[in-house]
């Protein structure tokens, strides 16, 4: 963030520069025209003409007359200075005897006959030639320079601009990459072959072309190619899928002829082509508009990669978080045949990379990275950088020395649920309806017993939502059962079942928390065969991996009579969760006044506060096998 600022000014400097320059020369060409026209004009000689001068010599008041081409400077006995212009083609005697003038007076007058001063007379009628000149050749070279820019840019068009990094400053290692051990040992192996080749082609193994990794975005994989280059030192080029895609058909296949071209130059080292689903998606699927030019980047990547001895050292890293998208050539053996999967952390490997990110700022002792990595479930390693970035900015703007715990912790909210919205002021009715929809989803998850800890409960708008409940799962879980999505939806339903308990009506509030209730019934009843009336099966099918938490599309696979069945299961689900929740809403109205108050005067309450008002957790039974039926 406050990087940014730096890096802005050399980009800036470089018209800014090339401007001062113009203006300079500008205003020297300006300068000197206004001054050339000055000269010589400080106190003009009268002018007078011919006859006037012939009345003063008459009068005997010229001394002297100096001539110079055709003006004549008249002196008087007093220095005074008079100007007279003559004919060219007549000499001053024969003008003067012209007039009358009596030899006598001519030869009393001292004539000098001045050379005309060449330089001067020069300057002066090339001067504005000179200067145009000068002018034009100065726009004319700017001109030449743009169009040279410009073609040359046109003949690297098909360059890929690839950026080749290794050097010491910015070199990554694996021990910048916390968590993901296994990523780290697949790819060490990489490292291997990319230090000493020799020992796996003596052997006769082939080193392998490719490797991809997946994962979902911010997990680490931009940062564990880096790593995987300044482990095995070798240089790293660096290009992003959508660089190769450009206006122009054909450019995307020369920049990765050149890109290749380049790699094998500086073999051993790592091409890295970053977000690849960009230019290798499925061919031929129409997906993204059938374009011509992906397809022709795509083949030219797989030529490339067919074409290269394996031994040579070029080893060809990859990264997508669409692993479900890309066409089935880029996966055979010979290409990306090694994937790498980089998961989203668990607490350990939270608790980790928080550690990497505190490692060079001012931590205060009160910080506890295990509570911080508790409460981040979910989070990606970039968020969490995002977290520790956050802090440090709230910790300055809090004029503290180190960063604390809260600045921490109010980052993580704001990371998670959005910038608190002091402005977003609520009129007092809508606060005391939101601290009763909030005071409703905490007691029932905290009530029901396979519902995640009620960490927090805030009537500070955040984000979105004009308040929010906190609750956390006490461990990284894979697997989730029938009981605690139950209990999830009874929880998601505690808010708009308060605001209809105690008000007898409903608002907005609540439409976020119907979406997620009913996302969450239609998974039990379609992906996990968790209702009593359809059965082991699924139903719809979803094309795409699990962990990107995204459903591109699905296609249906039942019968209109299923789709029916589908949503009364749904139906069923929800009036179930709802019962339990109105239940409980019921049974503990003063408790729930008691929270409600404390909401009203604090804004927020803490899990400890909480439970102080509200008793200790219930707790689920650990599940255990049922004993054998004989
Ligand atoms: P991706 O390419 O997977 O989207 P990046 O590699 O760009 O993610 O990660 C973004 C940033 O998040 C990294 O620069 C790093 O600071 C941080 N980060 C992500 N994963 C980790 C990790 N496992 N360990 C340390 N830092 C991480
Ligand atoms: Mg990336
Ligand atoms: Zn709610």
């Amino acid at each position: 963030m406050v990087k940014y600022g730096l890096r802005l000014t050399p980009s800036f400097m470089k018209p800014l520069s090339k401007n001062l320059i113009i203006l300079v020369l500008s205003l020297v060409v300006i300068g000197t025209i206004f001054s050339a026209a000055n000269v010589k004009r400080e106190a003009p000689p009268e002018t007078i003409g011919v006859t006037a001068l012939v009345e003063k010599i008459n009068q005997d008041q010229i001394t002297k007359i100096e001539v110079q081409e055709d003006t004549l400077s008249a002196f008087t006995a007093d220095n005074t200075e008079f100007s007279i212009k003559k004919e060219s083609n007549e000499s001053l005697s024969e003008l003067l005897a012209n007039y009358g003038v009596t030899p006598e007076k001519i030869s009393k007058l001292q004539i000098e006959v001045k050379e005309p001063s060449v330089g001067m007379s020069l300057l002066r009628s090339f001067l504005p030639t000179f200067l145009f000149v000068i002018g034009l050749s100065v726009v004319l070279w700017l001109f030449i320079r743009q169009m040279q820019g410009a073609s040359s840019r046109a003949m690297t068009f098909g360059q890929s601009n690839a950026r080749e990094v290794n050097n010491k400053k910015n070199r990554v290692t694996f021990a910048q990459v916390a968590g993901n051990p296994e990523a780290k040992e697949e790819l060490s192996e990489i490292v291997e072959f990319l230090k000493t080749p020799k020992k796996f082609v003596d052997l006769g193994a082939k080193i392998p072309k490719g490797v991809l990794l997946m994962g979902p975005p911010g997990t680490g994989k931009t940062l564990i190619a880096r790593a995987v280059a300044g482990e095995a030192n070798v240089p790293f080029f660096h290009i992003s899928g959508s660089e190769f895609v450009e206006m122009f058909v054909g450019v995307g296949a020369s920049r990765v002829r050149d890109l290749f071209q380049k790699a094998k130059k500086a073999a051993p080292c790592i091409i890295f082509i970053d977000e690849i689903d960009a230019v290798g998606r499925q061919r031929g699927t129409g997906m993204g508009g059938g374009h011509d030019e992906r397809e022709q980047t795509l083949n030219q990547i797989l030529v490339e990669m067919d074409g290269f001895d394996p031994n040579l050292g070029v080893i060809v890293i990859a990264a997508t978080n669409r692993p479900d998208v890309l066409d089935p050539a880029l996966l055979r053996p010979g290409r990306f045949d090694r994937r790498v999967i980089l998961d989203r952390p668990d607490l350990k490997a939270r608790q980790e990379i928080l550690a990497t990110h505190v490692l060079n700022k001012p931590i205060a002792k009160d910080v506890d990275l295990k509570r911080l990595a508790e409460r981040t479930v979910g989070l990606a390693g970039a968020d969490l950088m995002n977290i520790v970035n956050e802090a440090a900015i709230f910790a300055a703007r809090r004029d503290k020395k180190e960063i604390e715990q809260i600045d921490m912790l109010d980052a993580i909210e704001k990371v998670i649920i959005g910038p608190e919205r002091k402005s977003h002021v609520l009129s007092e009715e809508e606060r005391v309806m939101t601290a009763y929809h909030e005071a409703g989803h905490a007691i029932v998850g905290h009530l029901l017993p396979h519902c995640d800890d009620v960490h927090k409960i805030s009537i500070i708008s955040r984000g979105r939502a004009a308040g929010y409940t906190m609750s956390i799962p006490g461990e990284d879980r894979k697997m989730h059962s029938r009981q605690e999505f139950l209990d999830e939806m009874a929880m998601m339903l505690g808010g708009y079942v308060t605001e209809k308990e105690i008000f007898g009506d409903m608002t907005t509030g609540a439409s976020s928390d119907l979406q997620k209730a009913t996302a969450v019934a239609r998974d039990l009843v379609t992906q996990y065969g968790m209702s009593e009336n359809l059965g082991p099966r699924t139903y719809g099918q979803r094309d795409d991996m699990p962990f990107l938490g995204r459903n591109s599309h699905e296609s249906r696979d039942y019968s209109e009579k299923i789709a029916e069945q589908i949503d009364q299961e749904m139906a069923k689900l929800l009036s179930d969760a709802l019962a339990t929740a109105t239940r409980i809403v019921k049974d503990n109205r003063p408790k729930m006044d008691q929270v409600v108050q404390a909401l009203l005067k604090h804004e927020t309450i803490e899990k400890e506060e909480f439970i102080t008002l509200i008793g200790p957790a219930v707790k689920a039974p650990k599940i255990s096998p049922k004993p054998a039926q004989s």
